[in-house]
């Protein structure tokens, strides 16, 4: 209701002295505004003041630590007293978003696709797109409390009525462990599981893993995977199909179980690995090779019998399509947060929908991106599931307020009714857990003034 009620004292300054006067006339606006009214008329009128006057006024953030991921919420405000909320992508610098704020002062929020068109040229793979992404989402979120709807609503309409979640899962050497952790989550009431299946399960035994004598999983981090010299042998492709066998046993054949972070190796080895899995039926095989190697990714796809799958770090809908038509993966794995917002990824699932691939949803973020998800899945059809990494946050759902908690329950999450993404920031709460150093929302003038000739032709 806050920024209902900040909009009913922008009425009060005159911002909406005709429209909602009208309604219960001018003479009783001293009395008027009990919260009741303020209920009442939320239902029945358009309650923001003008759209078509709204103009952003400003661009501020508060950076959250530790749900689990760092995630700078940015708020972007406007002349009428409404503002919206976007996110940064999980580990992304708020700089990318603050670059923005002078393309954006001026602009209506409402014109969501022209600011997008405008700002995209910022953007890039993975965190670099995180600026362009969190102000797409604010923008949502102003325009539906602008309008009154719900973010799902301006994409198009829902396809669902609640969102399946899948799970991430705390990993452990032992598949007795990790087969009862992951049990525990279809108790939780989740239909969808997750599991990390790197070598580095099987690098401590003698014979598994052929490697440069100082190569390992820990240090290939940044070497892409063709250049690390690693290969796996049959006896480690035997002991890690064996360990996804023992967790089957305890969590059964009927569940999906996708399979991510396979650690940095040749595509042969991928390949080897991927036939020894196939008896185990899994959901999906999650970024085996870099998404920007197409033809090697093709090449794993065309020999290994489970489903493919990539896009966590693609920015814009292009590559998706590009890897659609050419048929190199099988389900296309968006981060809303790096994919371009709410509307390009809808286009991105559209796109792969008419060219026969399905949509799951890659995201480590707070509430506030997590409902930019949830209202876009809602309004694409060939969604399958969205990532979920929080579940041992406690105070996770506690950043926001509005939606009914828990936010995720029984695996599936509900979709917000309410304006814009549906939800309020609970101060309290956030700034409990703001980045050292930094504060709740202050001024960012020094951004007010960053110039570039930004055209991209000549
Ligand atoms: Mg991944």
């Amino acid at each position: 209701m806050n920024w209902l009620k900040n909009n009913v004292n922008a009425s009060r300054r005159g911002f909406l002295g005709g429209a909602l006067g009208s309604v219960a006339g001018a003479a009783a606006l001293g009395t008027m505004w009990a919260d009741e009214t303020i209920e009442a008329y939320q239902g029945n009128v358009r309650t923001a003041s003008k759209p078509t006057d709204l103009k952003i006024t400003d661009l501020r953030f508060a950076h959250i630590v530790g749900a689990p991921m760092s995630c700078p919420i940015i708020r972007i405000d406007t002349n009428q007293g409404l503002y919206g909320y976007g996110e940064v992508r999980d580990g992304a610098s708020v700089t990318y978003a603050l670059i923005l704020k002078n393309r954006l002062l001026g602009e209506n929020p409402c014109n969501v696709d022209r600011i997008f068109r405008k700002i995209k040229q910022f953007g890039f793979s993975a965190r670099q797109a995180g600026g362009v992404c969190g102000v797409e989402m604010a923008l949502w979120d102003l325009a539906g409390k602008a309008y009154n709807v719900p973010a799902y609503q301006l994409l198009g309409g829902k396809f669902r009525d609640k969102i399946r979640i899948y799970v991430d899962t705390t990993e452990s050497h032992d598949p007795k462990v990790f087969g009862d952790r992951l049990k525990h989550r279809i108790e939780q009431g989740f239909t969808w599981l997750k599991m990390d299946l790197g070598y580095d399960l099987v690098e401590g035994t003698p014979g598994t893993v052929s490697h440069p004598v100082d190569v390992t999983s820990k240090t290939t981090a940044r070497t892409q995977h063709f250049f690390t010299g690693v290969e796996l042998s049959d006896k480690g492709i035997a002991m890690m199909s064996d360990y996804v066998a023992a967790v089957r046993e305890i969590v059964g054949m009927d569940v999906p179980l996708s399979a991510d972070h396979f650690g940095h190796m040749g595509v042969n080895s991928c390949i080897r690995l991927g036939k020894a899995l196939e008896k185990h039926n899994l959901a999906w095989l999650e970024d085996m090779v870099p998404w920007q190697f197409p033809d090697q990714l093709k090449e794993i796809k065309d020999a290994v019998n489970i489903p493919l799958a990539t896009g966590e770090d693609i920015f814009l809908k292009e590559p998706f399509i590009d890897l659609c038509r050419r048929n190199t993966i099988d389900i296309i794995h968006p981060d809303l947060a790096s994919s371009g917002g709410l509307l390009e990824t809808k286009k991105i699932g559209d796109a792969a929908m008419e060219l026969g691939h399905a949509m799951a949803m890659h995201f480590a973020g707070t509430p506030v991106s997590f409902m930019a998800n949830v209202h876009c899945a809602a309004a694409t059809e060939n969604f399958l599931a969205l990532e979920y990494h929080s579940d041992e946050i406690p105070w996770w759902q506690d950043i926001v307020t509005g939606p009914d908690k828990p936010l995720i329950n029984k695996g599936f999450a509900a979709i917000p009714e309410r304006p814009g993404l549906g939800i309020e920031l609970n101060p309290d709460v956030v700034k409990q857990h703001l980045a050292p150093g930094t504060g709740y929302f202050e001024p960012t003038e020094q951004w007010n003034n960053e110039r570039s000739w930004d055209r991209l032709y000549s």
